[in-house]
């Protein structure tokens, strides 16, 4: 799964602060922040030290970048990396292919030391041109999935996994807004234009109703504002009651979520990008397209967070 994370233990005891004078709360209100911080300390929502620089709240800022996250070059069809086309793993490298400081392949900006030895080769300048050409992996070309295309932000693991498990379980809904980001920042540059509407994948009603909020929409909000695209959570709905996939191997969750959906009339002709928290198998995701196109969308992406490598 995802190499080594960096997760900084709990503090036992608070660092030493700047004193603060009440002229420089006033005037500088980012000591006031700071101030706060004093009095309700704000730690990650992963590992529990107190934010500091680059932090994204509620993730502190060495979490954030601990996140593996998934750069170009990826199947063009289900968004897996494309892993025979992976550079020497360099942070040096990475720096220059990306703006969050990540390699290609698979970013871990936590590697040490930076191995700076691995020159860029000829089949990676191409990069520095433009996009690659669309490539599609082999497990498409001989059955594609059943939406048009997939991206993912990150690789599901480490802090990403800790995190998106204590935004659905631990209720801590203000993960949506940083993973949401990812998502926006990651993958919004390689999206296809025309998309008409974002859709949440519906949670089950009785699931909805116990965890009080369905993480896919907390998150498709957040993507829709970044990407200035409208939620339309109505366009997707449960037709019924299914067991939760993560209950299940993956052979059986195909069957599990088969016919679990409708998709309103409105989709009809339209270009429809669905959002969800994780890739596992994709037979959840698989099977919101199967609905949507049967009611006549035209064509139907997929954006998570994470994907299960
Ligand atoms: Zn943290
Ligand atoms: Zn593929």
């Amino acid at each position: 799964m995802a190499g080594p994370v960096s997760v900084l233990p709990p503090l036992e005891h608070p660092p030493s602060r700047p004193r603060l004078t009440p002229l420089s709360l006033a005037v500088f209100p980012r000591l006031a922040t700071a101030a706060l911080d004093l009095v309700f300390p704000a730690l990650c929502a992963v590992c529990e030290a107190r934010l500091g620089p680059r932090r994204r709240d509620p993730l502190c800022g060495p979490c954030w970048d601990a996140i593996d996250r998934i750069v170009p070059p990826y199947c063009d069809r289900c968004g897996v990396p494309m892993p025979m086309r992976e550079p020497p793993e360099s942070s040096e490298l990475g720096a220059c292919r990306s703006d969050r400081g990540s390699s290609a392949g698979f970013a871990r900006a936590t590697l040490p030391g930076g191995g700076s030895e691995g020159a860029i080769e000829a089949p990676f300048d191409e990069l520095e041109e433009g996009p690659p050409p669309p490539a599609v992996c082999s497990a498409c070309v001989a059955d594609g999935p059943a939406y048009d295309y997939s991206r993912s932000a990150a690789v599901y693991g480490g802090v990403l996994r800790e995190a998106l498990h204590r935004l659905k379980f631990g209720g801590r809904r203000a993960l949506a807004r940083p993973l949401a980001d990812l998502a926006v920042e990651q993958c919004g540059p390689s999206l296809p234009d025309g998309i008409a509407a974002i859709v949440p994948v519906p949670l089950a009603g009785d699931r909805e109703r116990e965890r009080g909020f369905n993480q896919a929409a907390l998150l498709a909000e957040r993507v829709a504002q970044g990407l200035a695209l409208p939620v339309r959570a109505r366009w997707l709905a449960r037709g019924r009651a299914t067991r939760p996939q993560s209950d299940l191997p993956a052979a059986e969750r195909s069957a599990n979520v088969r016919g679990a959906f409708r998709a309103a009339p409105a989709v009809a002709g339209r270009h429809v990008l669905l959002v969800d928290d994780v890739l596992t198998t994709g037979a959840t995701l698989a099977e919101c397209a199967r609905a949507l196109r049967a009611a006549g969308a035209d064509r139907i992406g997929a954006l998570t967070v994470a994907r299960v490598r």
